[in-house]
């Protein structure tokens, strides 16, 4: 059996629930990432905002080796010190007091969700059930957290559904004020939503709905699976907006590309899961554990932060200025290093167009559905880096604009 793989590969033995860039990365340092062939690229997406302290990086790369060497797994029948580490740190840094360790951001969602469900019955009874979710919204793709989500396109067809789940418009303060009620076990919300189109929610929109929550004895659930671990510009988003979950839900840049997620919440919620009632076999492993609590040791420093309100400023100006030249954006917006370029006119439908376009430019975009163009690069991202990415990105934008304008020569010839 040969050992060559290349693109091809995929289409012959891959479940075809993807279409992968027509390049295969082997290697990364920081922002950088180099394919088969040697070429190199500007790393503008982070394997969708994971790698947040960028690719290879010396300090994450040694507490993984000092584990791999130590110990590699355990399950929960015992419990281990790097995932006790860990789970300390978030309490330290964050307003929660307990934590629950998995493996993703759906599994994540799929403890909080579950633990409202039995939050809601151990103090209510069985019709404290229903769960609020946001239209557009994204929280994973397990069989509730698709149903949870607020995009019809991902739960189509696996019916039927889990029940008793309802959607408001997101940042819609009368809709939540009439979907929320004494019957309301749970809201769920992601206080910037990244994969419906990086939209920020309005702090009277998170602010009503803590409010509708405690008047109606619901959990709050903040998603930050893609904004937190510093993506904002704090340490979790809810800190920028000033409004506290019950439970939040991270994976994402957690682990900095080591697979791991994390349910936080309260003492008091907590208590409903009691031994037995939920679990992972890997879920808080050690070699997961040990580098994310690096991760968080690294990133949960106002030098790092700040650099990430500046580099915000550095990328969303540079977006303006090509903006300006060429008019295909209408909006820029979102939250520290979470930026979504909304396109504009004769450009709307075409993000995957500018996705694919970058390949050949030497830069790596992503999309945050038909009409944005998502960015989302690493959070120390050097300044030179930003630069070269936002020189590719306008011969990008460049390119794609020429082949509009020539279409409409052609037509109108
Ligand atoms: C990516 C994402 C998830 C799902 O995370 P996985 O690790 O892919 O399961 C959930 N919520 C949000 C907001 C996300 O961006």
């Amino acid at each position: 059996m040969s050992t060559k793989v290349n693109r091809d590969t995929f289409d012959e033995v891959m479940v075809p629930n993807y279409s992968p860039a027509s390049y295969i990365p082997v290697a990364g340092k920081g922002s950088r990432i180099w394919d088969q062939a040697g070429n190199e690229y500007v790393d503008f997406a982070s394997g969708i905002a994971v790698t947040s302290l960028g690719h290879s990086h010396p300090e994450l790369i040694d507490v993984l080796h000092g584990q791999v060497d130590r110990l590699w797994h355990l399950s929960n029948t015992f419990t281990n010190e790097p995932s006790l580490r860990l789970a300390q740190r978030l309490t330290n840094d964050t307003f929660a007091e307990r934590v629950f360790f998995c493996n993703s951001g759906a599994e994540a969602n799929e403890a909080a969700l579950k633990l409202a469900r039995r939050y809601g019955f151990d103090k209510f009874g069985v019709e404290k059930s229903e769960i609020v979710s946001c239209s557009q919204s994204f929280h994973g793709r397990t069989f509730f957290t698709v149903s949870v989500g607020g995009q019809p396109k991902y739960s189509e067809g696996f019916g039927p559904l889990p029940a008793d789940v309802s959607h408001i418009p997101f940042n819609d303060l009368h809709a939540a004020e009439k979907a929320i009620g004494k019957r309301t076990c749970a809201v769920i919300v992601e206080p910037v939503q990244g994969e419906g189109g990086v939209i920020p929610a309005t702090p009277e929109f998170l602010c009503k709905l803590r409010e509708l929550c405690d008047k109606h004895h619901a959990l709050l659930i903040f998603d930050e699976v893609q904004i937190g671990v510093g993506r904002s510009g704090s340490l979790f988003a809810y800190m920028e907006y000033g409004v506290i979950p019950d439970i939040l839900t991270s994976a994402k840049a957690l682990g900095n590309g080591m697979p791991i997620g994390a349910m936080l919440t309260t003492e008091r919620v907590a208590k409903s899961f009691s031994v037995g009632t939920h679990g992972s076999t890997y879920g808080g492993n050690p070699l997961a554990s040990a580098v994310a609590d690096k991760v968080i040791e690294l990133v949960n420093r106002p030098e790092l932060l700040q650099g990430v309100k500046r580099r915000h400023q550095l990328l969303t100006q540079g977006l303006s200025v090509i903006n300006e030249r060429f008019g295909v954006f209408r909006e820029i917006r979102g939250k520290g290093l979470l930026i979504g370029a909304e396109l504009a006119g004769d450009y709307r439908g075409k993000a995957k167009e500018f996705v694919t376009a970058s390949g050949s430019h030497g830069l790596v975009l992503l999309m945050a559905g038909p009409n944005v163009v998502r960015f989302v690069p690493s959070l120390i991202i050097p300044e030179a880096d930003l630069m070269e990415g936002l020189k590719r990105f306008e011969a990008v934008a460049a390119e794609i604009v020429a082949k509009a304008n020539h279409q409409k020569t052609a037509q109108a010839i």
